[in-house]
């Protein structure tokens, strides 16, 4: 024992003498003046207006982020962000008071690297003094409605380590900065306050709530971000910026502005210096009015501004100049140069009580027709992308880390995850995943993932084959949706493999293209799978177009362990027709069930009639139809609005439906039942129950979309249900807690609903679902979407839409998504999941399921035989973790850590049995790696957790925060409550010897003889 602890404690040295070094803690020639130090004295007796100088720079819109850095295509939008950057430091320069605000680290970390040695000192020393502030910090502005919560703190993440590593403390941002994303998302604020911000600032919220805020001087808030976590841990100090992020009227300066510049030289013609200051501080005292202290914040900037920074600074000199110079006649009005953090810090010193905020800022509408509520589905193949990118990147990630240096430099070459974690980290932008960017941007970013994916797949490679000690090439087939792959179609035996990225055994039924009518498969033991063969149906070959042959599909069930593989042999064994009764029916049938569910269908329509849950013994009335809302086209007595790819405006509120029967194949054998329904040439779907699965899938497909009628469509599929659901249904927030959603309704304000379908949408990151006192029907979608629910027991969500104007903000071009594969309009795939539950265990099904359709196996194929030798299953836990506990990330910080983030996935009180505190043995944790030291961070890891002190702000509610947390039992063993996440730095070193792996010996065991040799530290 007493070996053990000085063991331990060796360690602990160790690791601290070398971890300790992060984060990157400058040591600058004067101790630096940065943050709240920096700022500007303010006087006390008077109005003080914060002047923040910005500007805004989108990571990809009308132009893709290089050519926004470089300033290309000046012909689409004049826009060049490394001459901001060159104007703004020559700026700074010539006089110590001025201030700017920089924020998409994107940007400013491609500038950096080309700036020489004496440029890079001149900049840290303008950052050191607090003259160039990083505010938000992230690579990008992430969209908030469209996002997953793993991706946006991995993109936090990344951009927050570039500044924390270049500059060192003083380049840890203290303020949020959200100017310009469509609405607010609670989970955000919730991952702010737990990055250690001191406050957010926003720019857009839906006119009626500022307008009754401004009123009642609640612009600004702190906002109670959790329903789980214990105050203040998800409390955020939140501010309303007073003219979205743009200067107010008059006193625009930039190159881009028509405003009149200073003009104070009496002997010339036009002076004007009278008219400046009395326009300001009138415009300061209106300001005031609708704030609450005797700090306002003005942004002197916007979009793209600043490229020739002379013209702002030059003015603004001038301006504070003139304005304080009235403090001699009397006038009591002070203004300076400020940033955020400053003005921030201002509010704080009063000591003021402000409003408290439960719910979030969907969904956001600009005017009475105008809810930007038709992004949350715009685009939704790239939404699609992106989402399965982020499992492609934890997978990649978490091989990294199991598979030590030659994951990256191994037989298949040279791979990495960095290509993959930037373009996943500019997919976050609130003109990317949003869908609201121009479609050569669109194919810009879809184009970087598939790139990142590429480096990403040598990296898996090689790890894969280090693992299993098998060199033989491996097979990545991206379109298994539409039946594609190459190597089944063809080959008479082959191996798959299927990595498992969930910390829990999970089992997955796989679907492969073959051109055989029966196949042997056998498990990493040897044993024999039960597999069938069906044929491809007739909407799958049709939106393949040519790019596949199979003429059926093997269908089989595979297990994977935790953060781990397990590997297939499948073996031809007859090639020729398909059995009879392999052939689908034409016709419904009753019911189909497995020993979970039963759905029935109507044998006259062809549609879903009910569901049923057999284990609780409960049934609901269930009926699902394709829809579609007509688009405005503007052309309206109410409003000249149209749809478009930030605005949802249908022409009327009823839908048209698309068909009122489908036609009808089923098809039921051992491992699915799936009833292919038919109901236009551009609407199919397949209605699926898996022997194992507890979720009804409903795998649609839409498109073309026709528009010959000139008509813009928006479809929907659309639950009607028996569930007596009250005006209410619930929706997540950005794949993480769940908030309640009442028709025609807003929690902080009493809402004139304008539009009655466009008005009641919100964004489904993750899941959606309606209830009564007996049943909750859940539905878990498989990327963002927009919902509603309409009418009691109805549940609607849009899938694609096709456009054929533009919305007028901004973007120029009607959401008309066409290729060179599909030319006459997109066709998109994708799967809702259904699930029926008493309420009070729904989240028992939910919440695994919504992570299995979040983190998906990745199934690679090697053809051939494989050698005797090859290890056929592994595992990298040690043990399976508790079913609460998800394992966020997993990814090499530097050569000896390990970045590590463990998540309780379940709210409070949301499940007797899993809503409970767990502990995880960090010690105890993975296979292959020894943990040798362990330092919790905040959640972005640019501070360590016990270094993390936030300004504390007062709730007019006066409620006292709650006692801190209580302490881990021990170093290694560390608890987790509900919706918490925490993070580590681990150091680690690769095992010489694996542990026996997971759950079975593989029939041919080598694992241990294959690994590299790994330098002892
Ligand atoms: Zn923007």
């Amino acid at each position: 024992m007493a070996t053990l602890v000085y063991t331990q404690f060796v360690f602990l040295l160790l690791f601290q003498s070398s971890v300790w070094g992060f984060p990157v803690r400058q040591t600058p020639q004067e101790s630096p003046t940065c943050g709240y130090k920096s700022c500007h004295a303010t006087k006390p007796g008077m109005l003080n207006v914060h002047l923040v100088p910005h500007t805004h720079d989108d990571v990809g819109w009308l132009k893709t982020v290089d050519q926004y850095f470089y300033g290309d295509r000046n012909d689409i939008q004049h826009a060049g962000v490394q001459y901001i950057l060159d104007s703004v430091v020559d700026q700074l320069l010539k006089n110590p008071d001025r201030r700017f605000i920089y924020v998409e680290t994107a940007f400013f970390y491609r500038w950096w690297k080309r700036q020489t040695d004496d440029m890079q000192n001149t900049v840290k020393q303008l950052v050191n003094e607090g003259r160039l502030e990083f505010v938000n910090g992230g690579w990008c502005m992430s969209d908030e409605a469209t996002t997953h919560y793993s991706a946006v703190v991995d993109q936090m993440t990344m951009g927050l380590r570039f500044l924390n590593d270049t500059f060192g403390h003083c380049g840890r941002p203290r303020v949020a900065w959200h100017i310009d994303p469509f609405g607010h998302a609670r989970e955000h604020a919730s991952m702010f306050a737990q990055m250690g911000y001191d406050g957010f600032f926003f720019g857009r919220l839906d006119y009626q709530d500022r307008s009754r805020r401004m009123a009642a001087r609640e612009q600004e808030m702190l906002w109670r971000a959790s329903e789980s976590l214990t105050p203040p841990m998800a409390d955020l100090f939140t501010g309303i910026l007073p003219n979205g992020y743009n200067p107010p009227e008059g006193f625009c300066w930039d190159q881009s502005c028509d405003d009149p510049p200073i003009r104070d030289d009496p002997d010339l013609e036009d002076y004007n210096v009278d008219d400046v200051v009395t326009r300001f501080l009138s415009i300061a005292h209106t300001q005031a009015l609708v704030y609450k202290t005797n700090h306002i914040i003005m942004t002197m900037g916007s979009d793209f501004q600043y490229e020739n920074a002379n013209l702002w600074y030059k003015n603004l000199d001038k301006l504070i100049h003139y304005v304080n110079q009235q403090q001699s006649n009397g006038s009591k009005v002070n203004v300076l140069y400020s940033t955020p953090s400053c003005y921030l810090q201002e509010l704080h010193r009063t000591n003021l009580t402000w409003p408290l905020k439960g719910d979030d800022f969907f969904p956001y509408a600009d005017s009475a027709h105008d809810f930007w509520t038709g992004y949350f589905t715009s685009r939704p193949a790239l939404k699609r992308y992106e989402r399965i990118s982020n499992s492609y990147l934890q997978t990649c990630n978490q091989l990294e880390v199991l598979g030590g240096p030659i994951s990256r430099k191994g037989p298949f070459g040279a791979g990495d995850s960095e290509t993959m974690k930037k373009a996943m980290a500019v997919a976050q932008h609130h003109d990317a995943v949003s869908g609201t960017e121009k479609q050569h941007v669109a194919n810009d970013y879809a184009r970087r993932l598939a790139n990142g994916w590429a480096h990403c797949q040598v990296l898996v490679s090689n790890t894969l084959s280090s693992l299993s000690g098998s060199s033989a090439p491996r097979v990545y087939c991206e379109h298994l949706n539409i039946s594609v792959c190459p190597l089944t179609e063809t080959s008479k035996k082959f191996s798959v493999n299927v990595y498992n990225p969930l910390a829990r055994p999970v089992s997955w039924p796989v679907r492969l293209p073959v051109n055989g009518t029966a196949y042997s498969i056998s498990d990493a033991n040897g044993k024999a799978v039960d597999s069938q063969v069906v044929p491809v149906s007739q909407a799958t070959a049709a939106v393949r177009r040519g790019r596949g042959y199979a003429v059926n599909e093997l269908l089989f069930q595979v297990q994977a362990p935790p953060l781990g593989y397990s590997t297939y042999s499948v073996s031809l064994l007859q090639n020729g027709a398909p059995s009879p009764q392999a052939s689908p029916l034409p016709r419904a049938p009753k019911a189909v069930q497995n020993k979970f569910l039963r759905v029935t269908f109507d044998p006259e329509t062809g549609l879903l009639s009910s569901l049923s849950n057999l284990e609780t013994q409960q049934t609901v009335k269930l009926s699902q139809n394709f829809y579609w809302y007509n688009a405005s086209d503007g052309k309206n007595s109410e409003s000249i609005q149209m749809s478009g790819a930030y605005i949802f405006r249908p022409n009327t509120s009823t839908p048209f439906i698309i068909s009122k029967t489908a036609k009808i194949e089923t098809l039921q054998n051992s491992v699915v039942q799936e009833v292919r329904q038919w109901f236009s040439p551009w609407v199919s779907q397949v209605v699926r129950l898996y022997t194992d699965s507890r979720a009804l899938e409903l795998e649609w497909t839409v498109g073309p979309v026709p528009i010959g009628d000139d008509l813009g469509k928006e479809v929907i599929s659309r639950l009607d249900s028996s569930i007596n659901s009250s005006g209410v249904f619930y929706t997540d927030s950005n794949g993480r807690e769940m908030l309640q959603r009442r028709k025609d309704y807003r929690p902080t304000w009493n809402l004139r609903q304008s539009e009655p379908i466009a008005g009641n949408y919100y964004p489904i990151n993750s899941r959606a679902y309606i209830k009564d006192d007996k049943d909750q029907l859940t539905v878990v979608t498989d990327r963002s979407q927009g919902g509603g629910s309409i009418q009691d027991g109805s549940l609607e969500i849009m899938l694609h839409r096709r456009l054929l104007y533009d919305d007028v903000r901004g973007v120029g071009e009607p959401l008309n998504e066409t290729s060179d594969i599909y030319p006459e309009g997109l066709v998109v795939r994708g799967r809702l999941l259904l699930s029926l539950s008493p309420p009070a265990t729904a989240a028992d099904t939910h919440r695994p399921l919504a992570q299995e359709v979040v983190l998906q196996p990745l199934i690679t194929f090697t053809d051939g035989e494989l050698h005797p030798n090859t290890r056929l299953e592994f595992s990298g836990l040690q043990a399976v973790l508790p079913p609460a506990v998800h394992l966020l990330t997993v990814s090499q910080w530097d050569q000896d850590s390990v970045l590590l983030r463990l998540e309780h996935q379940y709210q409070a009180s949301e499940s007797k049995e899993h809503s409970q505190p767990v502990s995880v043995n960090l010690q105890k944790l993975f296979s292959t790696l020894d943990v040798l030291g362990v330092s919790e961070m905040n959640l972005s890891a640019n501070q360590w957790k016990d270094e993390m002190t936030r300004l504390d702000w007062k709730a007019e509610s006066g409620e006292k925060p709650l006692p801190k947390r209580e302490g881990d039992p021990s170093m290694w063993e560390v608890n987790l409550k509900p919706m918490e996440i925490r993070t580590f730095l681990l150091r680690v070193r690769q095992r010489v010897n694996h542990q026996p792996p997971f759950q079975n010996e593989p029939i041919t065991n080598q694992h241990c003889s294959i690994n590299q040799p790994i330098p002892v530290a």
